[in-house]
């Protein structure tokens, strides 16, 4: 029954002067959202709110699904408009509303009306009372509570007549766009997906980077990657997802360098390329799934080591989080599925059996002078065969 949505959104509001270009963010993450979905819509910003109008016929279930990955919405208000034909009228769709609606009619209501057309002949308060009288004669089942109701029935009067009173929760955050754009690390793990949603949730664009090992790591791996960071893109848009051949490198390090040193090592060079990338696509930092004591790798003395090659700042939006946390999020954003498929990563087959949890920083970069001008070349070459998959 429903013919359109109120979006309703609650960070954005309080940004003063610059509110209307997150306001155009959010418009322009709408339309794209929808152009997935069965159906034709109009979106349009009125009065300080955003209405998305179904000018066609639409599949309720599937744009609901699609505006809740929309960073910057917190509710979506499924509405039905009509035109004013008086007030017994609107007294009859209210009513035909509820039935419909609430086929359970054991509840409470409120109904708050609002007149942005000061000449409707009814005050709010004369509307409240008659339409609430209306719903009680045709559902006396149903009982008011004006304080915690569980069905609060707005009925605005505008260019036409507005009814609503379901809230759909949507992702909560920021349009993605408002933040600028950050370069993702992302493996085939359950962390790292994670962390770019997250950071894309506050209203930052999202470019991502991944260390392929052919042939150590198969292309099935590498095509995980390709739909973790589709499942990602549902919610950020397009990613420009870099894949960087790092076999070379790794088989180098492991050649020269102490074995309990070998992740860290690699986990530098792969920051060092990261940042490259980002450098050179106007992101303004990097993003890990890095989470404190996870492994090895992420211990306090280990993550000071890796973040000392970086001069971009480095966001691990799980930095504190437990594994079952980080869990629970991939499994909310649909990604948990895809990351638990047993497909080999680079730095499995590459991992020594002691790894170095308190890396000395000295030593690491004694054996890293060690690695020459070839490792040079050797980053050169795989940032040359770069290759740019557009996920969407
Ligand atoms: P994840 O679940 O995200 O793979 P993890 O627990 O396996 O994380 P590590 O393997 O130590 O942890 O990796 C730490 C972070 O380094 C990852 O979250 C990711 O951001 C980045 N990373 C690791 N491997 C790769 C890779 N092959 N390509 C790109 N980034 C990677
Ligand atoms: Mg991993």
């Amino acid at each position: 029954m429903f013919t359109a949505f109120l979006i309703k959104y609650a960070e954005i509001g309080v940004k003063g002067k610059n509110r209307y270009l997150f306001e155009n963010a959010l418009v322009q993450q709408i339309k794209y959202a929808l152009k997935k979905c069965d159906g034709e819509f109009a979106v349009r910003k009125t009065d300080g709110r955003i209405y998305v109008d179904a000018v066609s016929e639409f599949d309720y279930d599937e744009t609901v699904k699609a505006l809740q990955k929309v960073f910057g919405i917190s509710g979506i208000c499924p509405m039905i408009y009509v035109e004013d034909e008086g007030f017994e009228k609107l007294g009859e769709t209210v009513v035909e509303y509820i039935g419909h609606v609430y086929p359970d009619r054991n509840k409470t209501f409120k109904v708050a009306a609002r007149r942005a057309r000061k000449n409707y002949p009814l005050n709010s308060m004369e509307m409240n009372v008659e339409l609430g009288g209306m719903i009680l004669d045709s559902y006396p089942e149903m009982r008011v509570d004006v304080h915690k109701p569980d069905i609060m029935l707005n009925v605005e009067v505008r260019d036409k007549i507005y009814i609503y009173s379901e809230i759909i929760p949507g992702p909560g955050g920021m349009p993605v766009g408002t933040g600028g754009k950050a370069m993702l690390l992302l493996s085939g793990g359950i962390d790292s997906p994670v962390a770019g949603w997250m950071i894309a949730k506050r209203g930052v664009k999202i470019d991502a980077v991944y260390f392929h090992a052919p042939p150590y790591t198969s292309e099935r791996a590498k095509q995980k990657v390709v739909d973790l960071a589709a499942k990602v893109a549902a919610y950020t848009g397009p990613i420009y997802l870099h894949v960087i051949s790092f076999t070379d490198i790794q088989l180098y390090i492991y050649d020269k360098c102490p074995h309990d040193e070998l992740t860290i090592i690699m986990r530098r060079y792969m920051m060092r390329i990261a940042e490259h990338i980002a450098k050179e696509t106007e992101c303004l930092g990097l993003i890990t799934g890095e989470s404190i004591g996870q492994v090895a790798s992420q211990t306090m003395h280990s993550l000071m080591a890796t973040n000392e090659v970086c001069e971009l700042p480095v966001y691990r939006p799980l930095i504190g989080f437990d594994k079952m946390e980080i869990v629970d999020i991939s499994e909310k954003i649909d990604t948990y599925e895809t990351s638990i498929q047993p497909y080999e990563d680079c730095c499995t087959i590459f991992v020594a059996k002691h790894p170095v949890t308190k890396p000395n920083l000295k030593i690491i970069r004694k054996h890293e002078h060690n690695l020459d001008e070839k490792i040079n070349e050797l980053v050169q070459k795989a940032l040359d065969e770069d290759e740019v998959i557009i996920v969407r």
